[in-house]
């Protein structure tokens, strides 16, 4: 029997009745499967000896002999002191309202200790303490771990453990393995049913953790089956697509009338995407290039190529600002050669939006661009072919389906400025295709970033004046709108009145950040695109995507605000021409405000490195793996052992025992054998992980 097929009711377990049910069920748990996998939150390690004297390091865990009881206070507040002694030295034991310690602690006799201790009245005391008579070897909850599970109120620690220990005894022998007997082997795992008895009763911690790899292993390997056999299926077909899938005709028509032409980089990803596209099965594609480096007209000429076969294809951006922005490029370049792009804006009340919608219905628009809005309850689409999805990797399993829906199987292309952290890579984005752009557009000169003490800011505002001088426009980024209370920081309201009347009173100027409306918004970039405004003041709205070759300095003040992502998109808003761009990161180490370690070294990274992937390594290392962008969503896959980040390792390990066993019997991929159809059988979340 499989320990998921355990559904007997919780009363089968020896000692339970309907009081104990009900506090199980408050817990969650209604089977005596759902009560085996509960596992302990945390293990007392009793296995080792802590003499009295360490009690700094850990909690004193050590035989005892009773050498006196005396009492403090009167009345009820008469409380019995047991004086203790083992090898190392003595302490006492301070028994608040147990006051019949005194019949089971017995002068002369030995008992097992379990307690913390601090000095208090000059003495070395305890009030929280478990205590058991020496009886043979071990005793009853000594020499071993005990597990500390959690609990609820009317639960008792003691019950739950003796409960579980009965469900054990009852269910656990003939539990059979689900994970094939040779990979059992060649990871050095326990089998199923020691695995869970130990998991609760380890007694050892090196039993203990190989129980816990034992499970993180198999929920791992199952997550993986699910990723794998989808990644295979896709893979399987496409030996029987044509290698060189030609550009389309659409497709030349564009690349002939851009002033440049296509990198090697890009090259290579439209040749995947168009092999995707005119495969048998839904492309599901991550292109992942640094900022710059042209991943816009990848997605146009992948809309291109649908629209040529009479299907529609769908852009979502992260911001109305960059999907404005989008559209407005896919008007210029696409509505010449015969599209019908749109955009389609979040605001309900907008005019034209229900003629919009109308006509997206009908198949009257080839190319939509907008946000999240695009996939909203209210939208229909004729014929959905592809779904860009650009820079928003953060974009869960369970979004992605919800938009795929939209369509019937569309070409999925996801768009990505930051490399996927590799434990994503392999779940959520295990079973899709990457084409990575190396290289940037020719004629690129690297950035130039300098840092500045804010006390020196007027050094940088002079640089600034001279490149306004020469023509060229500059963007001043602040992290905060308005103020803070005790103005400790620069904000950009504030900032954007000083610039505009002290600073550079002689250029145009305008503020953008995300309180202001779609349409003040929409005429401030256009003024900026177009050069009317020489110089930008914003907050992070203008982090992604934003597009002005014009544009050759990028200030940020209070840079040590920022994390490295932010800076590095922001730094890629500019050098996008042909001119020199430059990067001034400002930042305040004064009493208000301290720059931290991590900070400072945020910005030495930003100065030394320029390469986004170098940047998204040292993001990661500074902030910790706990705080990957994304893992939240690795939530939705309803782990209820393993943690994608801390055991990375074991889950490449199952990875590749996924694949190596589905791709060694492809058979396998569909067949309905034991344990891919299991797998695959389990009720969600798991099923989620199928885009
Ligand atoms: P990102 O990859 O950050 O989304 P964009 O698509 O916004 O980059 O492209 C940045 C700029 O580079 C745009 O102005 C675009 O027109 C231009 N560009 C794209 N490809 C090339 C190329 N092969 N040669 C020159 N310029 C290019
Ligand atoms: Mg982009």
């Amino acid at each position: 029997m499989f320990l998921r097929e355990l559904n007997a009711s919780l009363d089968h377990i020896k000692g339970v009745g309907t009081e104990l049910r009900s506090a199980f069920t408050r817990l969650g748990v209604t089977s005596v499967s759902g009560f085996l996998c509960y596992y302990p939150r945390d293990w007392e390690d009793r296995s080792r000896i802590v003499p009295i004297t360490e009690f700094q390091h850990a909690t004193v865990c050590t035989q005892v002999r009773v050498i006196a009881h005396d009492w403090f206070g009167f009345g009820a507040m008469r409380t019995l002191k047991v004086h203790v002694e083992d090898a190392s030295g003595q302490g006492v034991l301070v028994c608040f309202k147990r006051p019949f310690l005194q019949n089971q602690l017995l002068v002369g006799k030995q008992y097992w200790l379990w307690g913390t201790f601090s000095y208090k009245y000059g003495e070395l005391q305890s009030s929280t303490f478990e205590i058991e008579p020496v009886q043979g070897e071990a005793g009853k909850n000594f020499g071993c771990l005990i597990p500390v599970y959690r609990l609820s109120a009317k639960l008792r620690a003691g019950t739950l453990r003796r409960c579980m220990k009965q469900a054990l005894d009852q269910y656990a022998k003939p539990l059979e393995d689900e994970v094939p007997a040779y990979l059992i082997e060649r990871r050095g795992l326990f089998p199923k049913s020691q695995a869970i008895r130990t998991i609760h009763f380890p007694t050892s911690l090196e039993e203990l953790e190989r129980a816990k790899q034992t499970l993180v292993y198999e929920e791992l390997f199952y997550l993986e089956i699910v990723v794998v056999k989808r990644a295979i299926e896709r893979r399987q077909t496409s030996g029987r697509q044509s290698p060189d899938a030609p550009i389309s005709s659409l497709q030349r028509r564009l690349l002939e009338r851009l002033p440049f032409s296509l990198t090697q980089g890009q090259l290579v990803a439209l040749a995947d995407i168009n092999r995707d596209m005119d495969g048998p099965y839904p492309m599901a594609r991550l292109i992942q290039g640094d900022v710059g480096s042209g991943k816009t007209l990848i997605a146009f000429l992948a809309a291109l190529r649908v629209a040529e076969m009479g299907g529609q294809a769908a852009l979502m951006a992260p911001t109305e600002l960059l999907a404005r922005q989008h559209a407005e490029n896919a008007a210029r370049l696409l509505e010449p050669l015969g599209l019908r792009p749109a955009f389609l804006t979040g605001n309900i009340k907008s005019s034209g939006r229900a003629q919009l919608l109308k006509n997206l219905a009908l198949g009257q628009i080839d190319f939509v661009i907008g946000t999240h809005a695009l996939f909203s309850r209210d939208v229909y689409y004729r014929n959905l072919r592809l779904v860009v999805i650009d820079e928003q990797h953060r974009f869960g399993v369970l979004q992605r389906q919800a938009i795929v829906e939209k369509g019937e199987q569309p070409d999925l292309l996801m768009m990505s400025a930051t490399p996927i952290p590799r434990t994503l890579a392999l779940t959520v984005f295990g079973d899709m295709d990457v084409s990575i752009i190396r290289d940037m557009p020719p004629g690129r000169k690297p950035v130039i970033t300098h840092l500045a003490l804010q006390s020196n800011e007027t050094n940088v505002y002079d640089f600034v004046r001279k490149q306004l001088a020469a023509g060229r426009q500059a963007y001043f980024v602040y992290p905060l709108i308005e103020a803070d209370e005790n103005k400790s920081l620069k904000a950009a309201e504030s900032m954007a009145t000083r610039l505009s009347e002290e600073i550079f009173p002689e250029y145009d100027m305008s503020l953008i950040h995300s309180k202001l409306s779609e349409e003040e918004k929409r005429i401030t970039m256009e003024n900026f695109r177009k050069g009317v405004i020489r110089v930008l003041v914003a907050t992070s709205v203008v982090e992604v995507g934003v597009d002005v070759p014009n544009a050759t300095c990028m200030v940020i003040e209070h840079a040590e605000r920022f994390g490295l992502s932010a800076l590095h998109q922001l730094r890629g808003r500019v050098g996008r021409g042909s001119e020199q761009s430059y990067c001034f990161l400002v930042y305040a180490d004064d009493e208000n405000n301290r720059l931290s370690d991590n900070a400072r070294e945020r910005l030495k990274v930003m100065k030394n490195n320029t390469d986004g992937f170098i940047i998204a390594e040292e993001d990661l290392r500074l902030r910790g793996p706990g705080q990957i962008a994304g893992i939240e969503q690795s939530g939705n896959i309803g782990l209820s052992i393993a943690d994608l980040v801390r055991d990375i390792n074991i889950l490449e390990h199952a990875r590749a025992d996924a694949f190596a066993m589905l791709e060694a019997d492809p058979e396998l991929v569909q067949s309905e054998h034991q344990c891919v159809a299991q797998v695959l059988k389990r009720a969600p979340p798991f099923a989620n992980i199928t885009l």
